[in-house]
């Protein structure tokens, strides 16, 4: 996907900075932070959406998840707290079509969000 952002960010045709990679995920800092650690998780495979996880592409979400508390022990939040947002279509405000999980932390997170 050549116009994806972060299938971009994948083959490194666009900088991020990169806090976790193998050979099925990428996580790297969000651009615009809204929290002191925020971060993004995505898989390489372009998924547009957690509208679009099938059987045959369902497993790289439990990789995700079993890749988050290495993931959030690096980033000094896994003791103190976190948040893991997907936003899916419109009403969510999803504003890229890559699967993507938000982990957010380092600061008190209110509830419930807007
Ligand atoms: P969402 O609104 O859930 O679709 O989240 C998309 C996120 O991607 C937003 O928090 C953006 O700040 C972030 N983002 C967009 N472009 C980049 C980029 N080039 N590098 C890092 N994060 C980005
Ligand atoms: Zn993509």
């Amino acid at each position: 996907m050549e116009n994806c952002i972060f299938c971009r960010i994948v083959n490194k045709q666009i900088p991020s900075k990169i806090v976790y990679e193998d050979e099925n995920i990428l996580a790297f800092h969000d651009i615009d932070s809204k929290a002191p650690v925020h971060i993004l998780i995505i898989p390489k495979e372009h998924i547009p959406s957690m509208n679009d996880i099938n059987q045959q592409n369902c497993n790289i979400v439990s990789h995700i998840f079993y890749a988050i508390p290495h993931i959030v022990e690096k980033l000094g939040v896994k003791g103190s707290g976190y948040r893991v947002v997907a936003n899916c279509g419109k009403d969510a405000g999803q504003t890229v079509d890559h699967l993507h999980f938000h982990i957010l932390g380092g600061r008190s997170l209110s509830w419930p969000p807007g």
